[in-house]
C-alpha cells in the first residue's frame, strides 16, 4: 500500500518484551551522578558532553548502558548509573542492542560502519581501549539473586513468567472475540 498509512496494530503480545524488560528494569537502581563526578568522567572517556563515546558525533540524542541491565530478560547485575553509561548516538545505540562492547565495537560489521563515518583505524583503536580502561576501572556486576534471597528471586522470576502467560492467555482469547466481530462484519456487508 503505497498511498495510505495504516496505523500501527497494536496487541497484547507485542508488549510481552516491553514488560518482561519492564520487570527487570523495576528492581535495578537507577542513580544520577553527582555533578561533581561529571568533569572527570569526560577526562576519561575524552568526549565531551553529548558526543556519541563510540563514534564521536557531536549532539548524542541517547545514553547507552555499556553493559547491558536485562540479558535474556533478567536483570544482569549492573545498574544504571554512571560507572555504566555512555552518551551515545540513536544510531550506534540501535546497533549495539544487548551486545556486549568487547564483542561489538571491533565486530567486522561495527569497523566497516565506523570507517564509513570517516574515523579512522587510529581513532577505532583509541576509542575501544579509551572504553575498555573505563570498564575494567568503573565494572561492577552485583548478583540480585544474592541480594535479595534465593526465594524472592525465584518469585520474582514465578511473577514475571505468570505475567507473560497471563498476556498470551488474554491474547488468544481477545484474538478469538476480533474473529467473531469480523466474521460478523463480512456476514453483514455480504447481505
Ligand atoms: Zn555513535
Amino acid at each position: 500500500m503505497k498511498n495510505f498509512k495504516m496505523p500501527i496494530k497494536s496487541n497484547l503480545k507485542s508488549r510481552i518484551s516491553t514488560i518482561n524488560n519492564a520487570f527487570a528494569i523495576s528492581i535495578i537502581p537507577y542513580v544520577p551522578p553527582q555533578e561533581e563526578v561529571l568533569e572527570e568522567y569526560y577526562n576519561e572517556l575524552k568526549i565531551e558532553p553529548k558526543q556519541c563515546g563510540y563514534c564521536l558525533t557531536k549532539g548524542a540524542k541517547t545514553v547507552d548502558h555499556i553493559f547491558p541491565v536485562v540479558k535474556d530478560g533478567l536483570p544482569f547485575g549492573y545498574l544504571t548509573d554512571i560507572n555504566n553509561l555512555i552518551p551515545c548516538c540513536k544510531d550506534c545505540n540501535s546497533k549495539k542492542g544487548g551486545k556486549l562492547f568487547k564483542d561489538w565495537y571491533k565486530s567486522k560489521e561495527n569497523i566497516k560502519r565506523l570507517k564509513e563515518l570517516k574515523l579512522n583505524e587510529t581513532t577505532i583503536n583509541e576509542r575501544y581501549n579509551i572504553i575498555s580502561d573505563y570498564i575494567k576501572k568503573h565494572e561492577k556486576q552485583y548478583d540480585f539473586e544474592k541480594i535479595i534471597g534465593k526465594e524472592k528471586w525465584d518469585e520474582f522470576v514465578r511473577r514475571k513468567n505468570k505475567m507473560t502467560e497471563l498476556l498470551e492467555d488474554n491474547q488468544k482469547f481477545c484474538d478469538e472475540l476480533n474473529e467473531i466481530i469480523w466474521n460478523y462484519i463480512i456476514g453483514s456487508n455480504a447481505n
